[in-house]
């Protein structure tokens, strides 16, 4: 017969920490500073980061949003736009 399944399982959805997903694209920015790691360590570190990935950021940036939210290496990438 039907026996209900006893499915109790109430695990926490593991919501990822906004600080560590990039504002931009959504994915996960891999910033050492919210891995709890040496910031030192961090990608960003060794990578420069495309001021106008910033600038977009930061005008995406709205109210209720960590301040410190990284960007992701694939949007803080420096996109060499050859302008004439
Ligand atoms: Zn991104």
């Amino acid at each position: 017969m039907a026996d209900t399944p006893n499915t109790a399982s109430t695990q926490p959805s593991a919501v990822p920490d906004p600080a560590s997903l990039c504002p931009l694209c959504g994915t996960a920015n891999r910033c050492a500073i919210s891995a709890g790691a040496n910031p030192s360590s961090c990608w960003c570190m060794q990578t420069a980061i495309a001021p106008a990935a910033l600038a977009q950021a930061s005008a995406m940036r709205t109210a209720g949003t960590p301040a410190s939210q990284c960007l992701c290496p694939t949007c803080g990438a420096v996109t060499d736009t050859s302008s004439k």
